[in-house]
């Protein structure tokens, strides 16, 4: 059996006799969002992600390694503005030959969470909303006079 024509279950477990049989496996699937919705914090959400993984059979334990790509929708914990980031994960396991399945979606989802950090900037520079007026510094300077340092300030921006 050709390795590109193996299908990816969709619930990405995998029976460990079939790999077994085929003597490993190398494999790539776009995955459908839709099935991650849950997995980001509201509203951040995952755009679109595809994954790429290797099993090879060894005498106890099948080594498994793979590959998360994608991209999110995020929202910047300083302007609040949504924007579009790319991920990569990688992720490695070595389940047992008598395990009889590979759960990979465990795996996936693992690394999918880890996607989202826990306050995602849409840029370095991002100015941050105005603590004064609120308005995105990004996009005009309102000349408001902030203090160097207010704790209210810093509330404020925990949307
Ligand atoms: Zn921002
Ligand atoms: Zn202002």
């Amino acid at each position: 059996m050709s390795y590109t024509d193996y299908d990816v279950p969709s619930d990405l477990i995998f029976k460990t006799a079939d790999i077994v049989r085929m003597k490993g496996l190398q494999c790539s699937a776009k995955l459908a969002p839709k099935n991650f919705e849950n997995i980001l914090s509201e509203p951040n959400k995952i755009l679109k992600v595809s994954l790429k993984l290797n099993f090879s059979v060894g005498q106890k334990e099948i080594l498994v390694t793979g590959e998360i790509d994608g991209a999110a929708r995020l929202r910047c914990g300083r302007c609040l503005e949504f924007f579009d980031a790319p991920f990569h994960e990688e992720f490695e396991l070595a389940p047992p030959i008598k395990a009889e399945i590979i759960d990979i979606m465990y795996e996936a989802t693992t690394a999918l969470a880890l996607t989202e950090n826990i306050a995602p900037v849409c840029k370095e520079t991002c100015k941050g909303l105005c603590a004064v007026c609120g308005k995105n510094k990004n996009e005009q300077n309102c000349g408001c006079k902030e203090e160097a340092f207010s704790p209210f300030a810093a509330l404020k921006n925990l949307k």
